[in-house]
């Protein structure tokens, strides 16, 4: 322990005391606190120590310097564990051999691989050959530390041991690495050690402290290289989290056939199923298993046969050691209530944990296993509604393979990573983030993916692997990211000089159309066609809970029948926007909404919207019934009118005739509308005020459509929104026209019907008046993207020009049409709010802008107390979960 007033950079684990505790990731990274909680658990974790992710911070804020306490803290950790493992680091009869690995708050693959058998040298390999009687061991150790110490902390490219092995396999015609014997690996050694002088211009470092502080370094130094400040930016991580590092005691799983290493999820992080899942290699160290250089073995006998694995499995293998493993499994799931992602090495039979951490899943896997933990009471149900991310629904919203369709199968692989991809092939991560730049849709075709792929996989609507099993690297991340991913599709030959993919006589080359499900594992030819998703099963299940959570409810902005059936569908509870200016572009309609714009007197128009009307009545007597009593908000006519207008002579000559005018006339009249600022210009309600009676054919329409469907006794809740407002009298005025139009509707129909009449907040205005305005609104819908627009005086339309140079420059942290600003925009939200309250204290208040789909801009909402809020049909379910969440949230803030 430090003594008082000094920091304590170091906390031990496993060698007598633990300090650190699972809660302490902040401090000690995620892979630190977790090997501290197993080894307070009593599990059987190799003693070591962590430096904690304060030193990281020390480190980059004095010039990359230690504090001069350190080296004794790490001195005395150091000493513990060689008690605790009764072996010295640096001893030539019995040397203390460790690992030093890197360990983020969360987990960043970016960070410096890990170093195993470190404190090699020489003289201790002689004894580590005398201490384990295996030589073939104790060099193969040696030759994998010098290749990972030499490639991770002195940064000699890879390639050069390959070529060395590859040459010594070669020379002596083995195939596999197992199949060298002592005398072998000792010549590789010497070419390794000579290789690296003849790069570096000095030795091998022989100095077990030099080794340690090397690999020390070169951790904390990891933590600024590109590949890891590219993952930070990508996952919105800080830069001053810092990394911790974690030295290790090493545990040996190539100590011969009683040894082994793996790595496991303790559910199928595919499926969610409640079966052990995980892969393992006998006589093999670290990550051999991911590399994708031996063909890895199930641990279970059913995860072999699903697999139609014919090597055997380690139940059968090492039947005592997976009993063993099985326990530590279900210890695990009971003690972190969530599934894990283990890492373990078996020496002569003695299991050894060596990783827990939550594991990483698909959506369809978290669903299951959130309701499935409900269910066995692990969790209760408020417990599982937040541990779904909303915007992983996004996966199983999207449309799979349609079964019945055409496949032309060419090959199989694992299914890594569920959902359906279909584009062009490419061979690397540069050619597919800049080809799905241009718009395309690519998957990206490796033989095995690394960290230098993660942007070109992110980029690529799929990945496609020949190499590799369920926990390759490529498997995970895609999982992670919610891509689409086949792995080790070894038919496949992909070749990366003629960029071409080759399996039997078949020949595809780059740019070629492939699909990939990566729910099956198949690869087929050309783009193969989809279905939409169901809700159904867990995701019911789950979303059921959430509803039951909720207070806000939520509705979708649609105003197509075949949008507003799939938001229905999804869970909408009404229609917060429909947009009435969509049902406009019809192109039997188009024709009669240009005669209406072009006209040049009251009369031309009324003659024009006369004809549009019935079309009108008939879109909303379609959404009335579909959304069967439930509230449906309509959007009186808001664009610019010039949108609307003939572009090609021939449209405007076409024009021309259906009015019974002159083409001349129609081009004037095109002129007059032209707008300098059409955003700004005459749209909304000032649409309503210039030309009164376009409003007037709108609210006949609806209300004719109210009077039609109540006639057949289906209750119906128009409510009727007033875009663009900035002052009480515009409303004031348009709402006397409404009101009108419903009296003279119902003395027409002889029907009575209810409605209401609102607004929409989009301006600042009309935000800050919100008070007097809600005197006339009887509902409020904050239109958030013109909200947005007009706050910040950003056309959204031109903001990709600019908006990425404000995030790099770190003057917006996210893009505010995606993500509410809750200090600006927010405010005026919140203070319309407020006011509109004061003066009607149950005025309705709903958010239809895009950001009703966004989830932190719906626990915005949620703060603010809004009615509701409204997405696009394909948000519904995200929302409704999102919206369950911010409850929850608000619950605990309450409480707190
Ligand atoms: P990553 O963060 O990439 O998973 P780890 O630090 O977990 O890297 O190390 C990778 C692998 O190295 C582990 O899964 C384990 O197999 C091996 N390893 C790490 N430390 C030890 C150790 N002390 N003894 C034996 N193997 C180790
Ligand atoms: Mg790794
Ligand atoms: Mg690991």
């Amino acid at each position: 322990m430090a003594s008082q007033g000094v920091n304590q950079w170091v906390y031990s684990f496993g060698a007598g005391k633990t300090e650190g505790r699972a809660d302490m990731k902040n401090l000690l990274g995620g892979k630190g606190a977790n090997l501290a909680e197993m080894a307070n658990l009593g599990l059987p974790v190799p003693p070591g120590f962590t430096i904690t992710t304060e030193l990281c911070t020390y480190f980059y804020a004095n010039g990359r310097a230690y504090p001069g306490e350190l080296k004794d803290q790490v001195a005395a950790a150091l000493a513990a564990v060689e008690q605790a493992m009764g072996a010295t680091f640096g001893d030539a009869v019995n040397p203390l051999l460790v690992s030093v690995r890197s360990g983020a708050r969360a987990s960043m693959p970016g960070m410096m691989d890990t170093v195993l058998n470190l404190g090699l040298n020489d003289v201790t390999v002689q004894g580590l050959v005398k201490r384990s009687g295996d030589a073939r061991f104790a060099f193969d150790s040696y030759r994998r530390f010098i290749q990972m110490y030499g490639n991770v902390v002195l940064d000699v490219d890879h390639h050069h041991f390959e070529d060395i092995l590859d040459s010594h396999k070669r020379d002596r015609n083995k195939a596999f690495d197992t199949d060298l014997t002592a005398d072998d690996w000792e010549a590789v050694i010497a070419d390794y050690k000579a290789m690296v002088e003849r790069e570096l211009g000095r030795p091998f470092p022989q100095d077990p402290q030099e080794q340690l502080w090397g690999a020390i370094g070169a951790v904390f130094g990891s933590w600024m290289n590109a590949r890891a400040i590219t993952y930070r930016k990508l996952h919105d991580i800080p830069a001053d989290w810092g990394t911790a590092v974690n030295v290790q005691s090493m545990v040996f799983g190539n100590m011969g056939q009683d040894c082994a290493t793996g790595v496991a999820f303790t559910r199928n992080p595919s499926t969610g199923e409640n079966a052990f899942y995980g892969e393992y290699l006998v006589n093999a160290q670290g990550e051999d298993v991911v590399a994708g250089i031996r063909t890895p073995q199930h641990l279970t006998i059913a995860g072999k046969q699903a697999n139609h694995s014919d090597l055997p499995a380690m139940e059968e293998v090492m039947p005592e050691v997976f009993r063993q493993l099985n326990d530590v499994r279900l210890r695990l799931e009971k003690h972190y209530r969530d599934m894990q992602d283990i890492e373990f090495t078996v020496q002569q039979n003695k299991l050894f944990m060596l990783q827990t951490r939550n594991g990483k899943r698909t959506a369809p896997a978290a669903l299951k296993i959130a309701v499935d933990m409900a269910s066995e009471g692990l969790i209760d149900r408020k417990e599982a509604v937040k541990r779904i991310d909303p915007a992983s629904l996004d996966q199983l919203l999207h449309p799979t393979l349609d079964p019945k369709a055409e496949r032309k199968v060419i090959a199989k692989g694992l299914p890594a990573s569920p959902g359906a991809a279909s584009g062009k092939v490419v061979f690397t991560a540069d050619e597919a983030e800049s080809q799905a730049g241009l718009g395309d849709a690519v998957i990206l075709c490796r033989v095995e993916t690394s960290p230098e792929d993660i942007h070109g996989m992110h980029a690529a609507k799929g990945i496609l692997t020949t190499r590799g099993g369920m926990t390759s690297h490529a498997a995970v991340v895609a999982r992670g990211m919610g891509r689409a991913c086949v792995s080790g599709a070894g038919e496949l030959r992909v070749d990366y000089k003629t960029r071409t993919i080759t399996v039997r006589d078949i020949v595809v080359k780059e740019g070629d159309i492939l699909t990939i499900d990566g729910s099956t594992g198949e690869v087929m030819l050309g783009a193969v066609p989809t279905i939409q998703p169901e809700l159904s099963g867990d995701f019911a299940t789950l979303m059921g809970w959430a509803d039951e959570i909720r207070r806000m409810k939520v509705r979708t902005n649609a105003e197509t029948p075949l949008d507003a059936r799939t938001a229905r569908k999804f869970g909408a509870e009404g229609i917060g926007l429909s947009r009435t200016e969509h049902m406009f572009f019809d192109p039997q309609r188009i024709l009669a909404v240009r005669e209406m714009i072009l006209a040049d007197s009251e009369k031309g128009r009324r003659a024009a919207l006369a004809k549009l009307e019935p079309y009108q009545k008939q879109d909303f007597i379609e959404l009335f019934e579909i959304m069967a009593g439930l509230p449906v908000t309509i959007r009186l006519l808001d664009p610019p009118l010039h949108e609307f207008l003939p572009t090609t002579e021939a449209d405007m000559a076409e024009v021309a005739k259906a009015a019974g005018t002159d083409l001349l006339r129609v081009q004037q009249r095109s002129v007059q509308l032209h707008e300098t600022n059409p955003m700004l210009g005459l749209r909304g309600c000032r649409l309503g005020i210039a030309f009164p009676e376009i409003y007037e054919m709108q609210a006949r329409a609806i209300f004719g459509a109210v009077a039609e469907v109540a006639k057949s006794g289906q209750a119906v809740l128009p409510e009727i929104m007033i875009p663009l407002i900035s002052t009480k009298k515009e409303l004031d005025i348009l709402k006397a026209m409404v009101d009108r139009v419903a009296k003279e509707t119902m003395a027409a129909t002889g029907q009575t019907f209810e409605y209401m009449v609102g607004t929409m907040i989009e301006l600042p205005r009309a935000a800050l008046l919100a008070g007097e305005i809600a005197e006339t609104a009887e509902f409020f819908s904050f239109g958030t993207n013109d909200l947005t627009q007009t706050t910040y005086g950003i056309s959204r339309d031109d903001a990709g020009s600019f908006l990425p140079d404000y995030e790099r420059a770190g003057i917006m942290e996210h893009d505010p049409f995606a993500t509410l600003d809750p200090e600006g925009v927010g405010e005026l939200v919140r203070l319309a709010a407020e006011r509109g309250r004061k003066t009607r204290a149950k005025i309705k208040l709903g958010i239809c802008g895009e950001h009703g789909g966004d989830p932190a801009s719906i626990a915005f909402c949620e703060s603010v107390g809004l009615d509701y809020v409204s997405c696009s049909p394909y948000r519904v379910p995200i929302a409704r979960l999102a919206a369950a969440q911010a409850a929850l949230n608000a619950d605990t803030v309450k409480r707190d």
